[in-house]
């Protein structure tokens, strides 16, 4: 069983726009596998055999809220579908600068959605911030998971602030309980070796999302051999990955009796739901 606990899709009419934008924003470096779409989405996990998919909308203004949690009760109640019902588990976003972010994130737990995405680049905090630790610390009392862009970011070149493998320490030594997932392998990407070793000691959780011209490079090998097995889990970024090339990426790199739990058997025990 498999799933991808990290991937993107717009809605319909704004996906042409949103993935023009992104793309237009890594120079053009970063092409997108699919149209961007929940269905093409649906289509492309059918086609490569992915059970189940994490949907992760980023909030970038704090008034997104509403729309993101109608959608993702909309998913998960199927009115968008049998098939998103069954394959989507969505997650929501919440601004840490939203005024109310206390009443959504308990309004999110309240709707049984079982997590959120931040992205400290699209949402101009840090994670090593005190001001942010509080937000942090209600997700962790509310039994929320909250995973996290980590690592250099192709549409934000020059910039590596914010949530570096260190400022993700911090704020999980002073957050204790916190359910957190360090998306691109932990944020390694624009930090020296080993910049993630604290981190799988303070109980992170990493996922296997990275670039494709990453993907070969010592340090991202490294940590997918080495990462605890019971900590880390298959994520692509699709669009912006391939499945069958994230896929191939693992399977040739993780071998065995680990396989299982890091392709979906992790991912699972984290959401409390059974495939
Ligand atoms: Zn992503």
């Amino acid at each position: 069983m498999t799933v991808d606990f990290h991937c993107h899709n717009f809605p319909r009419a704004i996906a042409p726009r949103a993935l023009a934008a992104l793309s237009a924003n890594t120079g053009w470096r970063l092409n997108p596998a699919g149209d961007g779409t929940l269905e093409n989405h649906l289509d492309h996990l059918d086609l490569h055999g992915v059970d189940k998919a994490v949907m992760m909308p980023v909030a970038t203004k704090p008034s997104q809220f509403g729309v993101i949690l109608d959608t993702a009760v909309a998913i998960r109640d199927g009115r968008m579908g049998e098939r998103a019902a069954r394959k989507i588990e969505p997650f929501v976003s919440v601004h840490p600068a939203d005024p109310d972010w206390s009443r959504h994130l308990t309004e999110t737990v309240r709707a049984g959605i079982r997590g959120l995405k931040v992205h400290p680049y699209y949402q101009n905090f840090s994670l090593s911030d005190p001001a942010v630790w509080p937000f942090f610390a209600k997700i962790a009392e509310l039994g929320l998971i909250v995973q996290c862009h980590c690592g250099y970011d192709i549409g934000y070149p020059g910039r590596f602030d914010a949530c570096a493998p260190s400022d993700i320490v911090k704020l999980m030594k002073n957050v204790r309980g916190l359910k957190f997932v360090a998306a691109h392998l932990g944020g390694c990407s624009g930090h020296p070796p080993r910049a993630t070793d604290e981190l799988a000691e303070c109980g992170a959780y990493i996922d296997t999302s990275a670039l494709h011209i990453n993907q070969h490079k010592d340090e991202e090998m490294r940590l997918l051999r080495s990462w605890p097995r019971e900590r880390i889990l298959f994520g692509t970024d699709f669009p912006w990955a391939h499945y069958p090339e994230t896929l191939r990426w693992v399977r040739s790199v993780r071998v065995g009796e680990d396989l299982p739990d890091l392709l979906g058997g992790n991912a699972c025990r984290l959401l409390g739901i059974r495939l």
